[in-house]
């Protein structure tokens, strides 16, 4: 297998916290297990702005583009740009510039202690959500019209394309085939949206007629919630846009453990991928070693499968689940531990491992 370069974007705030944590555990798998893997940093977010207004070159772009094979992103946001221009050009540059179409963000729940549903386990949490990345209403076509008067009208476009949806409607088809996974369901909202939703459904209803091995169905977003809340344990592989997308995953991550449990990629299957914990900078707790480095455990288990290390990632997330159930983790999931102590034993699992 030839060398895989893995891009380090560190960002800002707990981003940088727990990339640390990310950078050593590669290194240490990289010596463990003998992967053949260079990292290649990135100096890209808030402090690189504020020295010199980068916020992506053209240059490291087309590194990251034409050589590396997949990316690690802590976070970007800092309090001190409140402008979020430098933000966008790094995450667009990424996500529309790598076409990154699917965000796969599982909800999986590894501890019954982290289950905040009454009457329910961490065995009944078990999904992952496909959620398309580059269209829909956040593309930003629309406007404001007489702006500022009392005859103000604000229209934002929701964008679908045949060939958007039908990628990643196919993306969540072809995953389930691949990881064994028994029933895929889409949602959308088609009987409030007819034209873009309707769009949704009638792709699906191809798609789904190709993979006569999966269980597949359609729910409107708003009984999707209720079904995630009421029976989580009904739920499989989820696909559906950008912004039911946005806001499912986020309660997905409240099934999980919160933002410090919930990991991410950014794919384009059979190209680069960016990698990146749910969640932000998260500046109130920046700089005082209280980050969740666990997402970014499973995120690197994500990479693993991406580049081709079978069976790494279900380690990791059998580490990270020891690691929850023994209370070697942080505050937001009942432990006592710092960013560094959890890393730190983290590490030593997978020596042992
Ligand atoms: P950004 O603007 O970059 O998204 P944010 O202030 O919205 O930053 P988030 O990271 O989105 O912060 O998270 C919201 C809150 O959840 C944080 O303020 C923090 O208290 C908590 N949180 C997020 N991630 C973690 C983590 N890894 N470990 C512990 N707590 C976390
Ligand atoms: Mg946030």
């Amino acid at each position: 297998m030839s060398k895989k370069r893995i891009a380090i974007i560190p960002g800002d705030g707990i981003g940088k916290e727990v990339v640390a944590i990310g950078v050593q555990l590669l290194e240490t798998l990289r010596e463990v297990r003998g992967y053949a893997i260079e990292l290649v940093p990135f100096d890209l977010g808030a402090d690189r702005f504020l020295r010199d207004g980068a916020t992506f070159p053209a240059d490291d772009q087309r590194t990251i583009r034409e050589t590396c094979d997949a990316v690690l992103l802590g976070a970007i946001g800092d309090p001190r740009v409140p402008s979020l221009d430098y933000a966008r050009d790094i995450l667009f540059g990424l996500r529309f510039g790598l076409d990154l179409y699917c965000n796969v963000r599982p909800i999986q729940c590894l501890d019954d202690r982290l289950m905040p549903i009454k009457g329910k386990g961490a065995k009944d949490c078990d999904m992952v959500v496909f959620r398309e990345n580059t269209e829909g209403v956040y593309v930003g076509v629309g406007g404001n019209f007489k702006k500022g008067t009392p005859d103000e009208v604000a229209i934002t476009e929701d964008v679908n394309t045949r060939k958007g949806v039908e990628r990643v409607i196919r993306a969540a088809f072809e995953f389930a085939v691949k990881h064994g996974r028994k029933r895929v369901l889409m949602s959308d909202k088609n009987n409030a949206m007819p034209h873009a939703h309707g769009l949704w459904k009638r792709v699906f209803e191809e798609v789904r007629g190709e993979y006569a091995g999966i269980e597949s169905r359609h729910m409107y977003v708003d009984a999707l919630c209720m079904q995630m809340v009421r029976a989580p344990e009904t739920l499989d592989v989820i696909v559906t846009n950008n912004l039911f997308g946005d806001i499912v995953t986020d309660l997905g991550a409240a099934l999980q453990g919160g933002l410090g449990m919930a990991a991410s990629a950014n794919i384009h299957p059979g190209r680069i991928g960016m990698f990146e914990p749910v969640h932000g900078s998260a500046p109130d707790i920046a700089g005082k070693d209280m980050a969740n480095p666990l997402a970014t455990v499973l995120t690197i288990g994500m990479m693993c499968t991406h580049l081709g290390f079978e069976g790494e990632e279900a380690r990791l997330v059998e580490i990270v689940r020891e690691a929850v159930r023994t209370g070697r983790c942080t505050r937001d999931v009942g432990g006592e531990m710092g960013t560094r102590a959890v890393g730190d034993w983290v590490l030593a699992q997978v020596r042992g491992s």
